[in-house]
């Protein structure tokens, strides 16, 4: 009889025991999820989410693959990121959906859970990605939109099953996809305050920003920095002739076909009116030359045809100057300043040398 109890009251502690580890083992699990939590409701930009997404989760879930998949039909998101000179191909597992959205998951909108299956996950975990046993992958619903998917994955294959309870999975699900939104929506903001809404290029705010930045850089690896000032030869004269509409319409192909001789790396903006400063970088001033003048030519060589159907043959006069390595004690803005105010000077010769012209202030 007391053989029998001893046994029993054995066998309950043990029980308990297994229990309170079983709590404990819990909680620590909470008390990561929630730091986790913390640090991404804590993230500002897309850069930084992207971080506690890939770094993170996978850490701290001890996960083997994560991948963030978002609808971004119009390439929206990625011209955002790109022009705020995020380079997503740095980040192989973020992946941007263009169509098909139906095709990628059944059903999209609930959790799929389970072994890996490449009909169903393919395009979650592209060829870039470790291939998963087993995933979970979750919608991120916002405003009852889907948005994209957070796609968790494990090599080992009891990790995720069918038969799982979701709701802790889809919470965290939750809490990233109103991160998502608020990071994209911030940088949506900074884009739209350093763009140029009549032409989509920079506006002057981020081209000084970007100068100073620029100078910095050159202080410290000692790389040559050029600068080119671009005017529009008698703009006063299109406006003239071809009304205030006519004018916007020139000033925006001048501002393509600008871009369209620089490097992804190089800066654009809208500086006034009918003026654009580009920053080349890198780029030392024999070479800052040779585009101004690719530019020159870009512009006179063909006509621009206006949504009237007039054509009309605009020109541009380009000042250039090259900043060389600065001295350490040298002041950032003085010298950014005294560098932009070089090309002006160009400038102001390229026009009264006859306009249409490039000249270098060296
Ligand atoms: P120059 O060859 O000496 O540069 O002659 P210009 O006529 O281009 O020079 P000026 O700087 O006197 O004139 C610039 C004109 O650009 C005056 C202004 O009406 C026009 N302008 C400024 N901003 C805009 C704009 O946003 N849209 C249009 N259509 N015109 C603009
Ligand atoms: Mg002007
Ligand atoms: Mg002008």
């Amino acid at each position: 009889m007391t053989n029998t109890l001893t046994n029993e009251n054995s066998q309950l502690r043990n029980q308990l025991k297994l229990l309170l580890e079983q709590a404990h083992r819990n909680q620590q699990i909470m008390q990561r999820y929630q730091e986790f939590d913390l640090k991404f409701i804590g993230s500002n930009t897309f850069q930084e989410l992207i971080d506690s997404v890939f770094d993170t989760l996978t850490e701290a879930s001890e996960l083997d693959v994560v991948t963030l998949s978002l609808i971004d039909p119009d390439a929206e998101i990625r011209r955002i990121l790109t022009d705020l000179r995020i380079d997503i191909s740095d980040y192989p597992n973020l992946i941007f959906v263009e169509q098909n959205v139906d095709e990628i998951t059944h059903p999209a909108r609930k959790p799929s859970i389970g072994p890996y299956s490449t009909m169903l996950h393919r395009r979650l975990f592209p060829d870039t990605v470790l291939k998963p046993s087993s995933v979970a992958v979750l919608p991120l619903i916002r405003r009852n939109m889907l948005i994209g998917w957070l796609s968790l994955g494990s090599l080992d294959p009891t990790r995720f099953t069918a038969n799982m309870a979701s709701d802790f999975l889809q919470h965290r699900a939750s809490i990233v996809a109103i991160c998502v939104e608020n990071v994209i929506n911030n940088e949506r903001l900074q884009h739209i305050g350093l763009t140029d809404p009549l032409t989509g290029v920079n506006n002057r705010r981020y081209v000084e920003r970007r100068l100073l930045e620029e100078v910095g850089r050159t202080q410290r690896h000692g790389y040559s920095l050029s600068s080119l000032y671009i005017d529009l030869d008698f703009f006063k004269k299109v406006n003239d002739n071809y009304g205030h509409q006519g004018g916007d319409e020139v000033l925006r192909e001048v501002a393509a076909r600008i871009k369209a001789e620089l490097r992804l790396s190089d800066a654009l903006g809208r500086f006034g009116g009918e003026e654009f400063v580009v920053l080349l970088i890198d780029a030392p001033l024999d070479a800052a030359v040779a585009v101004a003048e690719r530019i020159r030519a870009s512009i006179c060589n063909t006509p621009i045809t206006l949504t009237s159907g007039e054509n009309l043959r605009a020109t541009v006069s380009i000042g250039v100057s090259n900043l060389k390595a600065i001295g350490r004690k040298e002041e950032i803005a003085a010298a950014a300043q005294h560098f932009l105010a070089k090309a002006d000077q160009a400038l102001y010769l390229a026009k009264q040398g006859g306009r249409n012209k490039v000249v270098s202030a060296e």
